[in-house]
């Protein structure tokens, strides 16, 4: 199955589950001028940390643009129009192709404001976060992508070392709430964009070597960019 047909079904099911809208789209640089068309001026904006944000340059084009907050965390006590024009701009850890969001978070705010609070929830996923199934999902999100994801952040975990989940009890444990969105909850109004290039963290460690180096040096570089803008960093589960 090409990745444009894993797309195409996957969007198909997320409709069928209750997202409206969902767009398919070949080239990552062709989702940015549909989110910034989803995402008004005065917008006030929380991104979660996402990598897949800032892989494609939203965080500056949106402060460019003038849209408050993106900072992480946002001082959402400071917005006077908390609950009124909430975005949350952020990926998935991983999207089933019968249209199933799952989410690994350390601290759970990703997971809570995905599911209830916000205005409007903007998920971009790109096709290396596709999977078969909830179970192909949850091992790549505890065997794959907090392992490397612990790894980039310098956690002392166990896995940031050897690159495997032991579930381990260590204090900066990055993996506590999992969650799996398998219909639109009522509250909350999604807009998904899937792009047919791989964005974020995740891969399936059969893929070519080429392609999971790429998606891992395309991730760390945006972490050691977070972490240098960010002292202390913060755990948890980025996507
Ligand atoms: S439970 Fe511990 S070892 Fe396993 S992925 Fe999470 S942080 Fe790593």
């Amino acid at each position: 199955m090409t990745e444009k047909e894993k797309l195409d079904i996957a969007a198909k099911a997320l409709k069928h589950n209750g997202f409206d809208p969902v767009i398919c789209v070949e080239k990552a640089a062709n989702a940015i001028p549909v989110i910034l068309d989803w995402i008004e001026r005065d917008a006030w904006l929380e991104m979660a940390g996402s990598v897949s944000v800032r892989q494609l340059g939203l965080l500056d084009l949106l402060r460019e643009r003038g849209n408050p907050g993106l900072d992480f965390p946002a001082p959402r006590e400071e917005d006077p129009a908390r609950g009124r024009r909430d975005v949350l701009l952020v990926s998935a850890n991983a999207l089933t192709l019968d249209g199933k969001i799952v989410n690994l978070d350390g601290m759970g705010n990703r997971v809570a404001a995905m599911a209830y609070g916000m205005r409007r929830v903007i998920l971009i996923v790109g096709a290396n976060k596709i999977v078969a199934d909830i179970d192909e999902a949850l091992d790549r999100v505890q065997n794959v992508i907090a392992p490397y994801h612990a790894k980039c952040l310098g956690v002392d975990t166990p896995c940031a070392r050897t690159g495997t989940c032991s579930d381990c009890n260590s204090p900066q444990r990055i993996c506590n709430v999992t969650t799996i969105i398998t219909r639109r909850p009522p509250r909350a109004h999604f807009s998904i964009i899937l792009t047919a290039e791989d964005l974020g963290l995740g891969w399936d460690p059969a893929w070519p070597a080429e392609r999971i180096e790429r998606i891992k040096t395309s991730y760390r570089v945006e972490i050691d960019k977070f972490r240098a803008a960010l002292a202390p960093a913060r755990p948890g589960a980025s996507d």
